[in-house]
């Protein structure tokens, strides 16, 4: 299993950058977490958006979902609908994605499982101004968490128990208790609570310098630590067993 990320800011993207999406990827299986503004272009330097085999959205801020309103003009020529897997609200936005039939839209409720070769994932709502779930995702072997944009909630640290890498909101730099999202010192305290083992810090301000969340979370985590960077690939497995 391996992670690249395509974005990695938020609520909006810095010069050059891109605001959250991620390309999770296991033998022939391709799938995006997140599909926000630069996120389109920053995939097609991997693959062609023709090999998605679904896009999952943690919720429907746009800074998770932009680039799905001009991925569905690339998607026009291609005859199967690409599968969208996304919370049922806020209905205005929901609706919003239902277009030309080129997505094919999916309830995210915590009793979903979705299997797809040797992977299962599995979601739990978290805590945001709308509606986000957080997804898992297993092999089997190496488990892996990606919290879309939540704040502190204790559903957070039961459902991270057990996994190996957490891909986390950190959003703030600055200790702070937000009911929007987590700050660096929340997000390494989370992971440290579940027992995680590699913990990513990401839905970085685009205007901080991403050392110095690195910074920031060495002084809380004691595992392994990353700060998304464009571009980077991560090997999940390697990355559970530092
Ligand atoms: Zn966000
Ligand atoms: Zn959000």
């Amino acid at each position: 299993m391996k992670l690249t990320v395509l974005g990695n800011t938020g609520p909006y993207p810095g010069p050059g950058g891109a605001s959250s999406g991620y390309l999770f990827e296991s033998e022939n299986t391709h799938i995006a977490l997140d599909f926000g503004s630069g996120v389109l272009a920053n995939l097609q330097k991997s693959m062609s958006f023709s090999k998605l085999d679904f896009i999952i959205c943690s919720h429907l801020h746009s800074d998770h979902i932009a680039d799905l309103f001009v991925l569905r003009y690339a998607l026009q020529e291609k005859s199967a609908e690409l599968p969208i897997y996304a919370p049922s609200e806020p209905s205005l936005e929901v609706a919003s994605l239902y277009y030309k039939e080129v997505f094919l839209i999916k309830k995210i409720t915590e009793e979903l499982q979705i299997e797809k070769g040797n992977l299962t994932f599995t979601f739990k709502k978290l805590k945001h101004p709308f509606l986000d779930f957080g997804t898992k995702i297993t092999d089997g072997e190496t488990t892996f968490l990606y919290t879309g944009d939540t704040s502190y909630t204790p559903a957070l640290v039961e459902f991270a128990k057990g996994v190996d890498v957490l891909l986390c909101d950190a959003a703030f730099l600055e200790d702070c208790v937000s009911d929007k999202h987590l700050c660096v010192k929340q997000a390494c305290e989370i992971a440290n609570e579940a027992g995680v083992k590699t913990l990513i810090l990401t839905h970085l301000a685009p205007f901080e310098d991403p050392d110095k969340y690195l910074k920031k979370g060495k002084k809380h985590f004691s595992g392994a630590l990353f700060v998304t960077e464009i571009g980077k690939t991560y090997e999940l497995k390697a990355l559970a067993d530092l």
